[in-house]
């Protein structure tokens, strides 16, 4: 089957936007089953991401520049580093990741307050 460069690019902005937003809702203080669960799934995600030549690509990524997980701000500023490492591979402009702090909102309000979760 032929390359559909726009489901690509659709899945691609979809998943970041999923990453860093998990990003911004991690704990400040994070369990180490919080810290493992994190890592766990970023090893997941590189592993089981749709696009087979994204997810080789990633995984070599994260050999070179291992997850960080102590911290909201450690978790963020490093999916932003990866994020652009992505971009300059292909060409895009990067990010400004001191600016990272409130531009991912999930929406969620405070959860558990409203009683719709
Ligand atoms: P995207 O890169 O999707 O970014 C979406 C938005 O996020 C931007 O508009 C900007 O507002 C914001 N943003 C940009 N940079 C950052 C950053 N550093 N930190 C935080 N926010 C940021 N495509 C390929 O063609 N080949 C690949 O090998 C490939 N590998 C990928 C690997 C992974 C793990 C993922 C998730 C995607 C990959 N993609 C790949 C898709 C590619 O990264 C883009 O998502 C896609 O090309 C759409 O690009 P875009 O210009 O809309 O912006």
């Amino acid at each position: 089957k032929l390359e559909n460069a726009t489901a690509k690019q659709e899945l691609g902005r979809a998943s970041w936007k999923l990453m860093h937003t998990m990003m911004a809702r991690f704990p400040d203080e994070p369990t180490a089953d919080d810290s493992l669960a994190l890592q766990t799934y970023i090893q997941l995600f590189a592993r089981l991401y749709p696009c087979g030549d994204c997810a080789s690509h990633f995984q070599l990524l994260l050999q070179e520049y291992p997850p960080q997980t102590s911290s909201r701000n450690a978790a963020a500023g490093w999916a932003c580093f990866v994020h652009n490492e992505v971009n300059k591979r292909l060409k895009k402009e990067l990010f400004d990741c001191s600016k990272i702090g409130d531009f991912y909102d999930c929406g969620c309000g405070e959860d558990g307050k409203d009683g719709k979760g």
